[in-house]
């Protein structure tokens, strides 16, 4: 088929290449990102290959299916950038990539939870200007505290595990109770006591209507004092200018985010020539305690391989007329 692939990099163009070598596919690629003022790229492609900032609201929707495209292919897990309803009124087939490496988006999460605590970022940079004090770097030991897992799903069970190999106590939230998770020890809680009763708590469910801004004002003061707050998921899910008040009262005393709310018009681009126009996300940066990685979380040989396989995969499936597991549909996301 072909397709258009928008939000390339090099890094995408090496692993969908590889990955189409038998030349099944014609894939186009564009660095511009998918929205209603490139969707015009798209004409005349029966499939676009999207990735978690393109925009693929009604418009954009209807735009692409009114030049000939009745595929989208996400090469992410999230399809909260999809209006479902409006693709299926248009007829359009959406696709994902629902696990193409749980591992690296729990192992990342870890990364920033062990740099948060031991604060190895700002001892790399003493140690590089010749400052070897130890003020200011004390550490806990991960083992004494307990954490909060709100969302089970293939992500936050992979965490389950790393965090078990600590021997942390374990609480989760999650509608869907997951045996796997709770055979690791985890104990399922409602939000409330798991906001209540941990240390550190890590998101792992996806955005939604129902967990737009989950982590506000409200949610924050019923967490310890001095808890850490980790994000890898989506940026919505927290409201940043909440966040930004509890650090500056101590509330929060770590925060680790891949992932922001407004991250569409920064991440994944070089700007450092720029000067960054977003306040909110500019008072984050000031603070010693907070480290931000730029949607990076599932950058790993494996889970490109993964994606690039697994959408073409995907396209594939749905040329042949064959049955695709990984169809999204408003439907199954409200079951
Ligand atoms: P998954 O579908 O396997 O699991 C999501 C879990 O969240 C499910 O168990 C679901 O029941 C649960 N959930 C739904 N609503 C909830 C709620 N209100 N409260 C608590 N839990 C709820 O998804 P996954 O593969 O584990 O991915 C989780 C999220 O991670 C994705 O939605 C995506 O947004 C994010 N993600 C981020 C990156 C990255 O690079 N930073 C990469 C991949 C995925």
């Amino acid at each position: 088929m072909k397709i258009a692939v928008f939000s390339t990099k090099s890094y995408d163009r090496r692993f969908f290449d590889a990955a189409n070598s038998g030349g099944g596919h014609r894939l186009i690629y564009f660095e511009e990102r998918l929205s209603v003022k490139t969707t015009l790229l798209a004409r005349g492609f029966r499939a676009v290959c999207v990735f978690v900032n393109d925009s693929l609201d009604r418009n954009v929707l209807a735009m692409l299916s009114k030049h000939g495209t009745d595929v989208v292919a996400l090469r992410c897990a999230g399809f909260n950038n999809v209006d479902l309803e409006a693709a299926k009124e248009f007829g359009i087939e959406v696709v994902r990539v629902p696990a193409y490496s749980p591992k690296a988006v729990s192992e990342h999460t870890l990364a920033l939870i062990m740099s948060l605590n031991r604060k190895t970022y700002r001892a790399h940079n003493r140690i590089r200007e010749g400052n070897f004090s130890l003020e200011g770097l004390l550490g806990f030991e991960v083992h004494e505290k307990t954490v909060g897992i709100i969302g089970t799903g293939r992500i936050g069970q992979e965490f389950a595990k790393l965090m078990k190999g600590f021997g942390c106590e374990m609480l989760a939230f999650d509608p869907a109770v997951n045996a796997e998770v709770e055979r690791l020890g985890v104990k399922y809680v409602s939000l409330d006591e798991l906001l209540r009763g941990s240390d550190i708590i890590s998101l792992h469910c996806p955005l939604l209507p129902g967990t737009h801004h989950m982590i506000d004002a409200g949610a924050i003061a019923k967490m310890r004092d001095g808890v850490m707050l980790i994000n890898t998921s989506r940026g919505r899910l927290v409201d940043t200018r909440a966040v930004i008040e509890a650090l500056k009262s101590g509330k929060i005393a770590y925060l680790g985010l891949d992932v922001y709310e407004e991250e569409g018009d920064m991440f994944f681009r070089d700007l450092s020539n720029n000067v960054i126009q977003d306040d909110v996300f500019a008072r984050l940066l000031t603070f010693p305690n907070v480290i931000i990685t730029g949607h990076q979380a599932f950058f790993t040989d494996t889970a490109l391989r993964n994606i690039a396989e697994t959408t073409l995969g995907n396209i594939s499936d749905i040329e042949g007329g064959h049955r695709c597991e990984n169809i999204v549909t408003a439907e199954r996301v409200r079951s």
